[in-house]
């Protein structure tokens, strides 16, 4: 079959023709329709520290994904070939204390697809029955972004929305997705803000009420007057800017709650007196999706038109032109960007 390989330590990524998996016992095989391109994917072409330090070569990469039930691994029964699916990319143990308290999404023995085992820049790939879900009606384009959209619903979700103000920090793909659930979810009021227009416009297109270009306005004074001089209820971090960070900080009102996802470089200084403690905030570290409460909210939300993430995606390829999916990432101007593989 046709995949998208790491093949050497060494920058880039290759179209190769690689064995097609088989399912093993408890394992479905998927033929993939769709898939996401993600800033890990990025991360692994231009093989940078992180990647370095986390992959082994040969793998085919991509974590993202959505497609059709190919063949089913000796013991599984709840899922007939034929049937559109997508999967949880995260791979746990089951046993961990994570794992027996509900708390999976932070298994210390999670195994990611593209990244530790091959992935789903694919024509097929096989997972464990445990992490693939059906679509319920959701087309597979939209299947195929549910990893991402997870970490926003994960996000968004696990703060309290209905009737509340939000800011969200960062519109990138999972930014754009968290304004758009937010929305869905009943808040009352959403501020959004980036340094570029274009991903501010995606933003109003989800749903923003309102808009900030960080690049250009103040930040903090602009949420303040939005919201009578208190700040908001919730705050979503999704840019790892330590600048914004201060920004998340200035902006949650007494008492609120900062959902913390984006990822920061390095090391960023914080005043914990004045911008935590005595502020009375709770911070959040977003991590994956909460298995699989989050993949069910998500489910419904979709399936019943609550939420339709489909403006996000601004760019679409085939397999083979994964040098172009990566390059409209790099340019800082996309939303989601997918691959059409069958
Ligand atoms: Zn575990």
């Amino acid at each position: 079959m046709q995949a998208i390989v790491k093949a050497q330590r060494a920058p880039g990524l290759t179209v190769s023709t690689v064995p097609k998996p088989v399912a093993g016992p408890g394992e479905v095989l998927i033929r993939v329709r769709h898939a996401g391109v993600c800033g890990t994917d990025l991360h692994i072409a231009d093989w940078d520290a992180w990647a370095q330090g986390r992959i082994s070569p040969p793998l085919v990469v991509g974590h993202e994904f959505a497609g059709e039930v190919a063949a089913l691994g000796p013991g599984v029964t709840e899922f007939q070939v034929g049937q559109l699916v997508t999967a949880e990319g995260h791979i746990i143990c089951g046993h961990c204390q994570a794992c027996r308290t509900g708390n999976g999404h932070i298994c210390k023995n999670t195994r990611i697809i593209g990244v530790d085992r091959d992935g789903a820049f694919a024509e097929f790939i096989a997972m464990p029955a445990t992490n693939v879900m059906t679509l319920d009606g959701i087309p597979t384009e939209i299947g195929a972004i549910m990893d991402p959209m997870g970490n926003a619903f994960h996000a968004v979700l696990s703060a309290d929305i209905p009737g509340s103000t939000v800011f969200i920090v960062g519109c990138g793909p999972i930014g754009c997705f968290a304004v758009g659930i937010a929305r869905a979810a009943g808040a009352a009021k959403v501020i959004a803000s980036d340094v570029n227009p274009n991903r501010l416009a995606l933003a109003k297109k989800m749903g923003a009420h309102v808009v900030i270009n960080a690049a250009k306005d103040d930040v903090v004074r602009t949420v303040l007057a939005e919201t009578g001089g208190e700040g908001v209820d919730v705050v979503c971090e999704m840019s790892g800017v330590p600048a914004a960070l201060h920004q998340a900080f200035a902006t949650i009102r007494m008492g609120g709650r900062v959902q913390l996802l984006g990822l920061p470089k390095g090391e960023v200084s914080v005043d914990f007196a004045s911008e935590i403690i005595f502020k009375g905030i709770t911070l959040y570290g977003v991590i994956g999706r909460k298995m699989y409460e989050t993949w069910h909210q998500m489910r419904r939300f979709l399936s019943s038109g609550l939420l339709d993430p489909r403006p996000v995606i601004t760019h679409r390829f085939p397999l083979a032109k994964i040098d172009d999916a990566l390059a409209a990432i790099r340019s800082g101007d996309a939303g989601k960007v997918i691959l059409e593989i069958a």
